[in-house]
């Protein structure tokens, strides 16, 4: 990552050091900016009076705030990087600050990515607008299905562009070009967990709408866009700002995943006992979800142990006498992690699966936090 081309907005968080007499700040950044946590400390000491504390555990995200084991420390103020604010009161005053980085990659090499992504999109939408398919027979069933197996009929053929945070500041001009190409473009506006239109989180896609026919994704890497596509069922292209790659989500990479979770499902047919976990962390706190399932579970006749952790991982969980896991903390650990555990890790609609309370055959339900 180049460091240099990212704009570290730290003024306002000195003008809220230096207005509210802080003392003592905890500063949060995620694991690929710590990097540079100790020149920040030194510039931040320099232009205030207050003291800093690195929050050195690991930070993937804006549910997992510093919180109130560091008030026992004293910290008046936790300053949060790379991050956005959500639905949640962590219990300390917390600064948010953006991280942007200046890359603007060419939008060409997606062109044809994009056009594809589209006439995929049309033929589904104009099958169901001709009312040609009768969607209660296997056959029209199968014209609708999503890249993850659901019946799901469009109403338009919208380009949904969106990205990570550190990207969300090329939206608008994107949206011009591509409208410039011959696109009609929306900006989804997702639900109380995302602080931005065109924000997306690995676990929580919410501004998706049946107008939303196919997605371009500004950003690295393949977990936002993993989780975009489990979740809708959607065509994916992606370009990232950092290299200006142009790729696309390939739908057997998806059809791969969902083996291996209808695998695990398998595996887990017959378990009597479930440890299940809960997130201690403020945004992954999913208390409510855990008890359902421990009350499911016991409806079907088998056991299930309430699990808390502040971290999730093989070490902390693989020893209990249970026959698999279904996790409520953050629910990547269970699509992207489940190969490091030695026993079934399963989301909630999986255990559901497994139970008969839900059917695979109707599509995978990706596991959104709210
Ligand atoms: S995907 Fe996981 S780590 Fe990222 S914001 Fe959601 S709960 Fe947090």
């Amino acid at each position: 990552m180049d460091l240099e081309r990212h704009d570290f907005e730290l003024d306002e968080l000195v003008e809220r050091i230096q207005a509210g007499d802080h003392k003592l700040v905890a500063l949060q950044l995620p694991e690929g900016l710590k990097i540079q946590a100790l020149e920040m400390i030194d510039s931040l000491e320099s232009q205030t009076d207050a003291k800093l504390i690195l929050a050195a555990d690991p930070c993937y995200g804006a549910c997992d705030l510093v919180h109130n084991k560091m008030q026992m420390m004293g910290v008046d103020l936790v300053a949060h990087m790379g991050h956005s604010q959500m639905n949640i009161d962590s219990g300390m005053p917390t600064q948010f600050i953006d991280v942007t980085y200046d890359g603007d990659p060419e939008l060409s090499p997606i062109l044809p990515q994009l056009h594809a992504h589209r006439e995929m999109a049309r033929v589904r939408m104009e099958q169901a607008q001709a009312g040609e398919v009768d969607l209660a027979s296997e056959e029209g069933q199968q014209k609708f299905l999503d890249a993850v197996g659901r019946v799901a009929p469009l109403d338009g053929v919208k380009l949904g562009l969106v990205g990570s945070i550190q990207h969300l500041h090329l939206l608008s001009e994107f949206k011009k070009r591509l409208e410039d190409a011959g696109f009609e473009v929306e900006i989804p506006v997702g639900g109380d967990r995302l602080t931005f239109p065109g924000q997306v989180l690995g676990c929580n896609y919410s501004g998706d709408s049946p107008d939303i026919g196919h997605y371009l994704f500004l950003g690295s890497g393949d977990f936002h866009p993993i989780g975009l596509v489990l979740h809708t069922g959607k065509p994916l292209a992606m370009l990232d700002p950092y290299t200006g790659d142009a790729s696309e989500m390939s739908l057997q990479r998806i059809e791969r995943i969902l083996r291996q979770r209808f695998g695990l499902i398998m595996a887990s047919d017959g378990a009597q006992s479930f440890g299940i976990l809960i997130g201690e962390k403020p945004g992954q706190m999913r208390r409510n979800l855990a008890l359902r399932m421990k009350r499911m579970l016991e409806k079907h006749g088998k056991k299930g142990y309430l699990l808390a952790l502040e971290h999730v991982g093989p070490e902390l969980i693989d020893f209990y006498p249970v026959d698999a896991f279904v996790n409520t903390a953050c629910p990547r650990i269970a699509i992207d992690d489940s190969v490091r555990y030695a026993k079934p890790l399963l989301t909630p609609f999986e255990l559901e699966v497994v139970l008969g309370e839900r059917k695979w055959e109707e599509g995978y339900q990706f596991d959104e936090i709210p």
